[in-house]
């Protein structure tokens, strides 16, 4: 039985192209780039023409004395941290801070810290087709706002979110805007500048990077203060030694996926198509969550109403089928997704949800063949 990876939105195969990249580098053996030899300044050298090379990639001001500037992180989850706890470190007196009700939990739990810590969090309401409400975000906002947190696409439903009209009511209170694109790279344009938010999130994996390295975006004048201490690398706002081959690899894959993005959407649509017709042509009352918005090519959150999404995700996987119920990051809960009841679905279909996420390593095939599977497994478990 070979297994069918449909969870693409928790993490992506590695492209072997960037894989290649990323052991070469190792084996160039680049040296500690804060080191002042030769060889730490060639690795110095190296590391800074990634970093242009990946602002100039996401469409970052490269010009004159404002420059735009990426600092490299762990991964998502620390580029989500930085924003939220080091752009609200800079204010005194606190403020309030924004954020929607379906932000990653690295997004969420960081505004809770930063809540217990006396800022006054705000949440944006969410409407039932998956996007933020912007009337309620007009409402929350006043001139004590110092930052809101949105992101640009959801990792479960896959809803693009209306970042444009963020920014711009932002705007009229001089609030700072953040925005998390760590699912929306490579699946939908992106372009820093155009988007005109003050810091945006990013991580590799999600695009067929490695593991272990992401960025934070920051426009130039907006204020961070770093979160960890301890060195002067990047200019004291994320130190630590900085593993070089990891944005070498981060930036390969963005040059692979940026250059080829028109074509893989257009090949993640079809794939999309596929699955939510052969769903339907299976099963009339399921529901594509958010269906009717704008959402990203790899992601179809599909509910199946009096099926247990639980036991569901169990038979997908025993029959060689990855999914999930949720973001990775929540799983192991039992709780119904906070994403889809924060949409206002009905329990049966919050209770019947899958999340279905493919690359473009998956083939219609591989759809077909999940579609078998769930006409065997549905009248199963359908009560
Ligand atoms: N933000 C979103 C929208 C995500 O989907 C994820 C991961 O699932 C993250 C942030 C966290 O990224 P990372 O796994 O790189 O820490």
């Amino acid at each position: 039985m070979e297994t069918i990876y449909f969870d693409n939105n928790a993490t992506t195969p590695m492209d072997d192209r960037v894989f290649e990249i990323l052991v070469r580098s190792f084996q160039l053996g680049l040296k500690n780039p804060a080191s002042q030899h030769e060889l730490g300044r060639q690795s110095r050298k190296q590391l800074e023409a990634t970093r242009r090379r990946i602002e100039g990639l996401l469409g970052c001001d490269q010009q004159g004395s404002k420059e735009d500037s990426a600092v490299f992180t762990s991964g998502g989850t620390e580029a989500n941290n930085l924003a939220l706890l080091g752009i609200c470190a800079s204010f005194l007196p606190r403020g309030r801070l924004i954020i929607s009700a379906i932000e990653h939990p690295s997004v969420t739990m960081a505004a809770e810290v930063l809540a217990k810590d006396g800022w006054d969090l705000q949440i944006i309401n969410t409407l039932s087709n998956g996007k933020i409400d912007l009337n309620h975000l007009g409402s929350l906002l006043n001139d004590e706002t110092r930052l809101v947190s949105v992101m640009l696409a959801n990792n479960e439903t896959g809803v693009i979110q209306p970042i444009a009209d963020v920014v711009a009511l932002c705007k009229n209170h001089g609030t700072l805007v953040h925005t998390d694109a760590v699912q929306a790279v490579g699946k939908m344009p992106v372009d820093f500048q155009l988007l005109g938010v003050d810091a945006l999130s990013l991580s590799a994996h999600k695009i067929h990077g490695p593991v272990g390295v992401g960025a934070l975006l920051i426009k130039s004048g907006c204020p961070v203060t770093p979160v960890l201490h301890g060195g002067f690398q990047q200019n004291g706002l994320r130190p630590g030694t900085e593993a070089c081959p990891l944005p070498i690899a981060f930036s390969k894959t963005l040059e692979l996926y940026l250059d080829h993005q028109e074509a893989n959407i257009s090949q993640l649509l079809d794939l999309q198509q596929q699955l939510e017709n052969g769903v339907f042509g299976l099963f009339p009352a399921a529901v594509v969550v958010g269906q009717k918005s704008q959402r990203l090519p790899q992601t179809s959150c599909i509910s199946f109403p009096g099926v247990d999404r639980q036991a569901l995700m169990m038979a997908l996987d025993v029959a060689g089928v990855c999914c999930s119920t949720g973001s990775a990051c929540a799983s192991g809960s039992s709780e119904p997704s906070p994403v889809l009841v924060a949409m206002g679905l009905s329990e049966d279909v919050t209770e019947g949800a899958i999340r279905f996420s493919l690359s473009i390593f998956n083939t219609p095939k591989e759809v077909g063949a999940v579609i078998e599977i769930l006409s065997e497994i549905l009248p199963l478990l359908s009560v």
